[in-house]
């Protein structure tokens, strides 16, 4: 073996979901995208570019999206840290405030990329099992720990948490930070962010990737007390520090004046997503309730890798995990009421035979 290798760091990366390049009629439902464009706010920012100034840096406190997003939340602009979408955040996060020897917390089943970077820093972990309906059992985060992250509500499994569960596990956990995931709150649930003045070790992390559909733009956020946020600064700095570019920051500051079409899209897929259900279940799927873009869903007719693989075939993308706590289910994302219903044609069809 040539002698450098044994200076690599090994690593099993994270797998994103597939971005297939099919020719003619697709249908995504695999990644948690949003099915419905961007605001028309951010075609027109678009539109405004001044591209002779991409010769330049972009600024590197990224002020104006910084104040923008401290204005929506009713935060100071000290609260607010952005990053290349929410994995650079997280990923900025677990290098910042995870650097204990005792082992941090996060489900057994959750975000499989929380694992991957706990192994890149070599952070100890250990992951508490969900209950049989995949709830956190917060008595299980009540024990010593190097730090605590959780998405809320969960993916893959969709399961939202209480408030007041989550402020249980805040108040047994004072001497650590504590990062509450909330990618996909804005289709169900209550968020942390109105707990930051209480908790100075919450930090609450968000994207536009899903509810402002902005996936590709990669815009991510974190809100938290002013010294986790000045934390999180020092390292990006020690690391990267233009991680955002200009149209990112013109884009993602321009929609955030869009409130009607933000509310619009998101009820659609919260309608989208609640027509499904009653679909699925007609079709004998079982699922816990999701209060997501997509719903973790078990066939019982036909094996989920079977389906999974008839789907492909039709063009119909969904996510198939491998995990023993996983592998029977779909995470199926919610898309168009006309992507739907081509999926919910095509299961009945594979189930018939
Ligand atoms: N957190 C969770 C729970 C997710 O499912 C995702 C999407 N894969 C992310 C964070 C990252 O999203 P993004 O980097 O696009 O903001």
């Amino acid at each position: 073996m040539q002698k450098w290798k044994e200076n690599v760091r090994k690593v099993v990366p994270y797998v994103p979901g597939e971005q297939p390049k099919v020719e003619g009629r697709l249908i995504k439902l695999n990644t948690n995208e949003n099915p419905y464009p961007p605001s028309p706010l951010a075609v027109k920012a678009s539109a405004d570019m001044d591209i002779t100034k991409y010769r330049l840096y972009p600024d590197p406190a990224v002020s104006k999206l910084v104040k923008a997003l401290a204005k929506e939340y009713g935060v100071g602009d000290n609260s607010v840290f952005v990053g290349v979408g929410s994995d650079d955040v997280l990923a900025m996060s677990f290098l910042t405030f995870f650097n204990s020897d005792k082992p941090i917390l996060f489900p057994d089943v959750t975000y499989s990329f929380y694992e991957v970077w706990a192994d890149l820093y070599h952070i100890p972990y250990e992951c508490p099992k969900l209950d049989e309906e995949y709830r956190i059992v917060t008595d299980d985060y009540c024990v010593p720990n190097g730090g605590i992250i959780f998405p809320n509500p969960n993916a893959p499994t969709g399961v939202v948490m209480e408030l007041e569960e989550v402020r249980k596990i805040l108040d047994a956990n004072r001497d650590v930070v504590v990062i509450v995931d909330e990618a996909y709150i804005d289709f169900g649930g209550e968020s942390a962010i109105k707990l930051i003045d209480q908790y100075d070790n919450l930090l609450v992390v968000r994207t536009y990737s899903k509810s402002r559909s902005m996936a590709g733009l990669r815009i991510g956020y974190a809100i938290g007390n002013t010294e986790l946020i000045k934390a999180l600064n020092d390292v990006k700095y020690s690391y990267n520090s233009y991680t955002m570019n200009m149209a990112a920051i013109e884009l993602g500051t321009a929609v955030l004046e869009d409130k009607e079409y933000f509310e619009e899209t998101t009820n659609k897929i919260i309608a989208t997503r609640e027509r499904s259900k009653k679909r699925l279940s007609e079709l004998g799927f079982t699922f816990p309730d999701s209060r997501t873009n997509f719903i973790f869903a078990k066939p019982s007719k036909i094996s989920a890798q079977e389906l999974f693989e008839k789907l492909k075939e039709r063009s119909i993308y969904v996510r198939h995990f491998d995990g023993e706590r996983v592998k029977d289910s779909l995470r199926i994302s919610i898309g168009t009421d006309e992507d739907m219903e081509r999926f919910f044609e095509a299961v009945d069809e594979i189930q018939r035979g």
